[in-house]
């Protein structure tokens, strides 16, 4: 195959680093900056004009927010046809459903502790669930970086806050020193963190952190994170920043998440201010309270650029009811603490059998055993399920719905 990859963004630097295999099928990569910069990744950067000098099986198309744009561009003004046009996405969720790859990155919970105390935790209301209460050890990162080279990126966030991990600091200098990449995009409550560790995860190039903010002020903040200190979150950012710049780094990129829900959604206005003037993208989410029925929509809508605002509403317009989180078991699986398969971020009530652990068993081997392998083959619809339990998904609040509408992963569904 030979790929003309479009884009040179934020978003193909990330898959390119996980997959870098990709780039021994590129022939070039297009971009309004060709000529501007001429190489990267050590390939000629060309404008879309030059498309038509290169020989090439199949555009790649590496820019979320543009794909349709670009997708008609090649179609009107190329004259590629569609089945020459694929996402980045949907080209390595391909090659990892039929097994050609390995995951390029994974989820290792770093910390299942929480010293919050949030209105609708599952973690705290449902005693950790399954997880049980505990964190990563570095040992065992180091194992699993030393052993699966192939790995190049963790997710250290989902059940609880990462940095009340003591190992934290050991954990982001040997990624460091690996070249591995740490990211926090499912969260951090970011209200207990030393100045050692602000200034190291600049040092280290932590790359991405999402900090769960849902207010704009102590008095909005408290009702749903309890326990949290808004300026005490708001005087660690800054602090980062302040690191950010002595170093001259821009990681950790930083993402204020803000959950719109009643105690916040007269607060989404005043916190777009602030994170622009703290350096901060905003990324608005919807609550999972099914109830919520917000007070003025199209206001909302307008404030946070979403065109859905509740859970009903996202059901309703949504029909493939599949959960993009199941797609986690193929590009990022999930690994709880003590190193029990989990396969996806959402909330287990039931983990794999104890004997699918990656410390003691192997990420592979777990990755490829019996009970993983039926799981996804359960997501995709080439696998029955015939009641007898044997993996989470078969709980998952998920799964009646997506059995009955026969909703499964297919990545040609996916854009
Ligand atoms: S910060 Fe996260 S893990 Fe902690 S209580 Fe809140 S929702 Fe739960
Ligand atoms: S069915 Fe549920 S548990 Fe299984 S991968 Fe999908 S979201 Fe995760």
């Amino acid at each position: 195959m030979k790929y003309l990859i479009w884009g040179t963004g934020k978003h193909c630097d990330d898959r390119l680093f996980c997959y870098p295999q990709i780039l021994e099928e590129t022939v070039c990569f297009i971009d309004a900056r060709g000529g501007v910069i001429q190489e990267w990744y050590g390939r000629r950067v060309i404008v879309q004009e030059e498309i038509q000098n290169y020989a090439f099986d199949k555009i790649v198309i590496a820019a979320v927010q543009k794909y349709d744009e670009i997708k008609r561009l090649c179609m009107e003004q190329h004259g590629i046809g569609e089945d020459r046009i694929v996402s980045i996405d949907r080209l390595i969720t391909q090659k990892l459903i039929d097994g050609e790859w390995e995951p390029g990155e994974v989820i290792l919970e770093a910390s299942t502790l929480c010293q919050l105390d949030c209105v609708q935790c599952y973690m705290r209301k449902g005693n950790n669930l399954s997880y049980n209460a505990g964190y990563l050890r570095f040992s065992d990162f180091k194992k699993l970086i030393d052993e699966n080279p192939f790995i190049r990126s963790v997710e250290l966030s989902n059940n609880g806050e990462i940095f009340l991990n003591p190992e934290l600091d050991q954990i982001i200098a040997y990624a460091y020193e690996k070249n591995v990449r740490l990211t926090a995009w499912n969260g951090v409550n970011f209200n207990t963190v030393s100045d050692g560790m602000l200034e190291d995860l600049v040092k280290y190039g932590f790359r991405e952190l999402f900090i769960a903010l849902d207010g704009a002020s102590q008095e909005t903040y408290k009702i749903y994170r309890r326990k949290g200190d808004f300026d005490k979150v708001i005087e660690n950012i800054r602090k980062l920043n302040a690191y950010k710049e002595k170093y001259g780094s821009p990681y950790p990129r930083l993402t204020w998440q803000f959950v719109i829900m009643p105690s916040t959604e007269n607060d989404i206005a005043a916190a777009k201010e602030m994170a622009k003037e703290l350096g901060m993208e905003i990324s608005f989410r919807l609550t999972w309270d099914y109830g919520y029925a917000p007070a003025d929509p199209e206001r909302i809508k307008k404030e946070t650029g979403l065109d859905c605002i509740s859970r009903k509403e996202y059901d309703a317009k949504n029909e493939l009811m599949y959960n993009t989180s199941c797609l986690q078991l193929f590009t990022r699986p999930a690994i709880n603490w003590d190193g029990r398969f989990v396969g996806c971020c959402c909330p287990a009530y039931d983990l794999y059998p104890d004997s699918e652990n990656v410390f003691e068993k192997g990420f592979l081997p777990v990755y490829h055993s019996d009970n993983v392998n039926f799981a996804k083959g359960l997501v995709t619809g080439r696998q029955k399920d015939e009641g007898e339990k044997r993996v989470p998904c078969q709980t998952c609040r998920f799964w009646p719905t997506m059995k009955k509408k026969n909703a499964y992963i297919v990545p040609a569904d996916l854009f």
